[in-house]
Parts: C-alpha cells; sequence; structure tokens
C-alpha cells in the first residue's frame, strides 16, 4: 500500500469479530481507492449475512458482562480510548484523507473531533440516572431505572468516517451497549483504525465489532435479527426508510440521521463579512459532502449583488488539490457518482437561467475535482432547490421578505440545518421559531459540537447525537413498583 503511517498496525484489512480479526468466508475483497490519485490503498473483506450473525452472536455474548461492569469503568475504557486516538492523531488524520479525499487540515480536525464525542461520553456514561417517583399511596415506592437497550447495529457514511462513527459507539458503549459496526465501503480503514485503537484501550472483545462488506447483505441480516435491539443510520434518506420498512417486524429502536438540505438566510442586516466567512465553512468544508452543508443560499434585495460578487471573489480564492498537499482547502469528490451529480445540478441551474459568478465546471486536476462554484439568480425550478448537492456548489436565491424567505426555506421535504445571519434580536427570534429544521446556526456557519444535540425532523429522521440525549438513544426506561413496605 502507498500509505505510510508511523504506526504500520492502524492500517487494517480485516474485519473484527469477537477475539479474532476475519476475512470473508469466500475469500472475497472490497478495494478501497484513495479519490485524489485513484490508487489502490488497501483492500477489505467483502462479508455478508453469515459473517454479520457471527458479529452479532460475539456482541451478545460480550453483553451481559459489558452492561454489568460499573459505569465508571467503561468511563475509563472509553477514557483510555480517547487518549489513544489523540495519541495516534496525526496516523488517523493521513488514513482519512488517503481514503476520503478531505484535506490533511480538515482530517486532524475531525480527528480531534470524533475523539471528542469518546471523551464526552466516557464522562456521560456515569450520568445515566434514573428517577424515584412520588407513589399514589404510602406502602409502594415508584422508581424509573435506565437499562441499555442490548445489542446495537451502527452502519456509517464516508463523509466523516471517525466522527459519524465515535458519535454513536462511544454513547452505545458508554451506555453498555455492545456494537456491530458497519462503515461504508468508501472508508472502512478508518473504522478499523478505531476498532484497533479501541482493543488497545482495554476494551473487550465483542463489545465493539466491525463488519466490511456487502451493504445489502449486511444491512439485510442485522435488520432482521431480533438480536440487535437497535439500530443507528448516518446516511441518505431513501436507505433509511429502507432500515426502518426493514426493522418493522422485530421493531427495533432507531435513530436516523438522513439527507439535508440547509436554507441559508442572509437578512439586509446582516453582518456581510461574517456572514461570507460563515457561509465558506457551511459550505465549502469537505467540498460541501456534509449533511448540513448549506444547499440553498437565501440573500435579501438589498445586500444580494454586494454578498455575491464577496462570496465569488472568496470560492474563487480557495485552493483546489490533493488532501495531502499543504494549503489545498478543497479536496476531490468521493467518487465519479457524487462528480455527476453536482456537474447535473450545475447544468440543470444554468439551464433554467442561472449565472455562473464563480467555478461552474470540473477542475483542470481532472479525476472528480470540481472547481468551487457560486451561481447566481437561483430559483425554486431548479434540482437544486429540491435535492441536496453534496458538492462544493452555492446557489444564491432573491429575496425580499422575511416571509418569503422563510417559507421558501421550509418549502422542503427536509430538516435538518439552517443558518441564518442577521443582527436583529427579533428577527433571529421569529426566525428560530419558524425554522422547520433540527438545527439553526445563528451568526455561525459551525454548529457541530460533541456537547450539543445534533438531528433532524422531517423527511432528515428522528434522534439525536452528541450532548446529554445522544446516550438516551441506547437506553430504555424500566419501571420498578415496589410495593408492601
Ligand atoms: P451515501 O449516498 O452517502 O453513500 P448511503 O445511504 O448509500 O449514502 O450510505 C450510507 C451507509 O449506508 C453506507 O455505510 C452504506 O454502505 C450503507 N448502505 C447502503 N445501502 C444499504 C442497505 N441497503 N442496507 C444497509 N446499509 C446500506
Amino acid at each position: 500500500s502507498p500509505l505510510v503511517l508511523d504506526d504500520p498496525q492502524l492500517l487494517r484489512q480485516q474485519a473484527r469479530i469477537g477475539a479474532a480479526w476475519c476475512d470473508a468466508d469466500d475469500g472475497g475483497h472490497l478495494m478501497v481507492h484513495d479519490p485524489a490519485s485513484g490508487a489502490l490503498l488497501a483492500q477489505v473483506p467483502r462479508m455478508g449475512a453469515a459473517e454479520t450473525g457471527r458479529a452479532v452472536d460475539a456482541a451478545e455474548a460480550a453483553l451481559p458482562a459489558w452492561k454489568r461492569l460499573d459505569a465508571g469503568a467503561r468511563g475509563a475504557l472509553l477514557h483510555q480510548w480517547n487518549a489513544l486516538v489523540l495519541q495516534h492523531a496525526e496516523d488517523l488524520a493521513r488514513l482519512l484523507t488517503a481514503e476520503q479525499g478531505k484535506p490533511l487540515a480538515d482530517a486532524r480536525a475531525e480527528v480531534g473531533y470524533a475523539a471528542s464525542f469518546i471523551a464526552w461520553y466516557a464522562e456521560e456514561a456515569r450520568r445515566t440516572y434514573g428517577e424515584v417517583i412520588p407513589g399514589p399511596a404510602g406502602d409502594r415506592r415508584l422508581l424509573a431505572l435506565r437499562e441499555p437497550v442490548g445489542v446495537c447495529a451502527a452502519i456509517t457514511p464516508w463523509n466523516f468516517p471517525y466522527a459519524m462513527v465515535t458519535r454513536k459507539a462511544a454513547a452505545a458503549l458508554a451506555a453498555g451497549c455492545t456494537l456491530v459496526l458497519k462503515p461504508a465501503e468508501q472508508t472502512p480503514l478508518c473504522a478499523l483504525a478505531l476498532m484497533e485503537l479501541a482493543l488497545r484501550a482495554g476494551i473487550p472483545p465483542g463489545v465493539l465489532n466491525v463488519v466490511t462488506g456487502d451493504p445489502v447483505a449486511i444491512g439485510g441480516a442485522l435488520t432482521a435479527s431480533p438480536r440487535v435491539r437497535k439500530i443507528s443510520f448516518t446516511g441518505s434518506t431513501e436507505v433509511g426508510r429502507l432500515l426502518m420498512r426493514q426493522s418493522a417486524p422485530t421493531l427495533k429502536k432507531l435513530s436516523l440521521e438522513l439527507g439535508g438540505n440547509a436554507p441559508f438566510l442572509v437578512f439586509e442586516d446582516a453582518d456581510l463579512d461574517a456572514a461570507v466567512e460563515g457561509l465558506l465553512t457551511a459550505k465549502f468544508r469537505n467540498a460541501g459532502q456534509a449533511c448540513i452543508a448549506a444547499n440553498r443560499i437565501y440573500v435579501h434585495d438589498a445586500v444580494y449583488d454586494d454578498f455575491a460578487a464577496r462570496l465569488a471573489r472568496a470560492a474563487a480564492a480557495l485552493q483546489v488539490g490533493p488532501g495531502a498537499q499543504p494549503g489545498v482547502q478543497i479536496g476531490p469528490l468521493i467518487d465519479a457518482d457524487a462528480l455527476a451529480k453536482v456537474e447535473r445540478h450545475v447544468a440543470d441551474a444554468r439551464a433554467h437561467g442561472a449565472r455562473v459568478l464563480a467555478g461552474g465546471e470540473r477542475h483542470a486536476l481532472g479525476g472528480t475535482y470540481y472547481r468551487p462554484t457560486v451561481l447566481a439568480d437561483a430559483d425554486a425550478r431548479m434540482l437544486l432547490a429540491r435535492e441536496e448537492t453534496f458538492g462544493p456548489v452555492a446557489p444564491l436565491f432573491r429575496f425580499r421578505s422575511e416571509e418569503e424567505a422563510i417559507a421558501a426555506a421550509n418549502n422542503v421535504e427536509f430538516g435538518l440545518g439552517a443558518y441564518l445571519y442577521s443582527r436583529d434580536h427579533a428577527r433571529i427570534w421569529r426566525c428560530i421559531d419558524a425554522l422547520e429544521t433540527g438545527m439553526v446556526g445563528v451568526n455561525s456557519g459551525l454548529i457541530s459540537t460533541a456537547v450539543a444535540p445534533f438531528g433532524g425532523i422531517k423527511q432528515s429522521g428522528f434522534g439525536r447525537e452528541g450532548a446529554r440525549q445522544g446516550i438516551e438513544e441506547y437506553l430504555v426506561v424500566k419501571y420498578v413498583c415496589l410495593g408492601g413496605l
């Protein structure tokens, strides 16, 4: 492999089930490529239903001892895992840039962000308090205990291959659950490196398992198993619906973090410099490949031309290139399908009258590189008004009233993130109340943090990750009536 790491043992090319690193039963493999160059990086097992069943066995076998362990001890193991992730941050960042493409500076930031979920849930492990309820009669005491739901499964996407794993795995393990993880086929190496570090931290075999391979077969086996009590999924709305349907016969607890189509509102009283800076983060971080990426930018008529010119200048100045190259701010898109979607959205917008202020085409570097793009005169008929572009394209829509902006912002099936820039307190509160999303960034283009509850409404799914709320997803309430006192 062309990957050079200080600790070569972090490059794992086998799946992990219970106490053993394993190959697929039929010896098949999935190839892992570097999106910056197309080079083959590694191969991992192409597993299916049989191996997944054994991973569920391993998670089930590990469950009784793990949930009985006192929460402080589980927390201590998570603290150790966090420490190892931070200690190996540079190698982990290299691995992430290699298989996912994001610039090394962003990869380092993601490692820190991913670790912060482990640290947070190491602490939250000890705070799964129950309640004592005043009873209806003097001879009774009523208790509400909170217990781990049991064996869990997590299915994660490729855009944040560390953070999407730790925000699920750390919460599940802290709660006393065991887990089978299926990472995205584009980015299994990050998940396997986290697995290796979890083992080094002393997390017992079977508590965390990673199966790589065929998503349909693995997802089918996880959802069909009555022993899997909960599934946490981050990915497309389409696959989220499928998993929910497949989970219906066994009535699993679910957390679904699905697609978004975030509006970004710039009012006439906004600090325009701050709004441009916020949008650069909300739109172009990870080349726009984030479910909370600003997808539709609504700008008030009075500041539209000024804002558009500033944004176009800033976008044109972004450095595009391989993520490992110093100074690069925009890496390649994950694959050819991602590039094709961006091209389709831009072509459709132009056909409906959008003007290209910056970019608007593939980058001269070839491959899956696309130039940071700003489009003026976007309108509701365009594909990019309805669908998530998941690429570095900023379409600017014009509005004349707050009511019009809010109505347009809410006129999509999704409800994950929204952003607004204004300095009017009353307007800010009106917008917060009116926006139909699970999260709102006010005068901030960066809202993600382990200490806040991340999640959506409408077709963006349900459940929250991070914060105090994130551990609830892995707990169930047991009510006890203590009578005869
Ligand atoms: P994206 O468009 O970001 O790739 P997906 O929803 O296709 O979004 O992928 C997110 C995760 O869901 C990945 O781990 C992928 O392998 C997995 N996945 C895709 N199809 C299925 C399926 N039928 N069952 C279970 N998981 C699936």
